[in-house]
């Protein structure tokens, strides 16, 4: 990102909240953009308790009952998503949770969400619940935004296949399209029918939150940077030394289509699919109030290195440099 004249001195002088309003839902939501993966080792209530607190979005997991989240009367349903797939027991669940606790955000998830299946089920979702927010992903690719947009009448689109850090769908299937790339035609296309979209996944540092905006995308979801932390799941894995002191503490992370996730809710890989996901260590990370914090650090910091005073002005204000990898050159010295 080239940095620009600016007139903002201080990172206090941007603001990071935005307010929007929904092709097809008539709330209007102001919050900081940026969105928890609905993993079940991120997608925590635990981690929504904390997110809220910064106006930051969870994206619930799939696996909690109506009573799991009754049981919690602190959760904000203005600042969490409840998931649901598409078979009907998740949708019977679905149900449950939207006459008992009724939260703004709905997220229909899948790993393919070019299925005929899945543009009809986000339909009826929609003609059950009209006033709520849907997000409903994944695609990547300008037909999925018109799909998704038009006939499953989504809000929010999710997008990114092939690029989280726990996929292997590129590897198992050869199936994804760059993440970046994906954005910025997604994003054009999204916005052109009023229209919202969440880059999701693939981001490994701070500073790749400011290129998501920068791509177009409206919201930012990650998994990998808010795995590891307290609020996430799991135990605490130790590494010792000779001596038995512990010199490393982890917590596993791992996809939603891995085997360890299926093994864990499904009973197994099942013989006709392939695992695509992948199980992972995490350095434990402690609370991750510092971590949001730093992100959002982050992203003001930017936003005062190119003169973006909103988090909506990043794409008309940032500028790229595009930098060219020397491919198969040797270097001899
Ligand atoms: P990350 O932020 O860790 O790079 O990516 C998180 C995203 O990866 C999730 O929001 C979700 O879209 C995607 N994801 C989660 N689990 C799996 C999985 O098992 N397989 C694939 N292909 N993608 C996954």
């Amino acid at each position: 990102i080239v940095p620009k004249h600016s007139d903002y001195s201080s990172r206090s002088q941007v603001s990071l909240e935005r307010t929007f309003h929904f092709k097809y839902s008539p709330c209007v939501w102001t919050g900081v953009p940026i969105m928890v993966s609905n993993m079940d080792t991120t997608g925590t209530i635990e981690m929504a308790l904390e997110m809220q607190k910064h106006n930051v979005l969870t994206c619930l997991h799939k696996y909690y009952s109506a009573d799991d989240l009754l049981a919690e009367p602190n959760l904000d349903p203005n600042y969490f998503a409840v998931t649901t797939g598409i078979n009907n027991e998740d949708l019977l669940r679905l149900e449950e949770i939207m006459e008992k606790i009724n939260p703004t955000f709905i997220c229909v998830d899948v790993a393919n969400g070019y299925m005929s299946k899945f543009i009809k089920t986000c339909s009826n979702i929609r003609e059950k619940y009209p006033e709520h927010v849907i997000i409903a992903g994944n695609v990547c690719t300008t037909e999925g935004i018109l799909e998704l947009v038009n006939h499953g009448k989504v809000d929010i689109v999710k997008v990114g296949i092939g690029s989280g850090s726990c996929c292997t769908t590129r590897k198992q299937t050869g199936v994804g399209m760059p993440q970046f790339s994906s954005v910025l035609e997604c994003a054009d296309t999204a916005h052109g029918l009023d229209a919202h979209i969440i880059s999701d996944g693939g981001l490994q540092v701070v500073g790749d939150f400011a290129k998501a905006y920068g791509a177009g995308a409206d919201f930012v979801m990650s998994g990998s940077m808010f795995a590891g932390h307290s609020q996430s799941s799991g135990i605490l894995i130790h590494d010792y030394n000779t001596n038995g002191d512990i010199v490393k503490t982890y917590k596993i992370f791992y996809g939603m289509s891995s085997s360890t996730a299926m093994e864990r809710y499904s009973g197994g890989v099942a013989d006709y699919r392939s695992s695509e996901g992948k199980t992972v260590k995490i350095e434990y990370r402690g609370d991750v109030k510092n971590t949001i914090l730093n992100i959002q650090g982050g992203l003001r910091s930017t936003m005062t290195y190119i003169g973006a005073k909103k988090i909506k002005d990043i794409p008309k204000c940032i500028t790229f440099a595009r930098v060219n990898r020397q491919l198969n050159t040797i270097y001899d010295g």
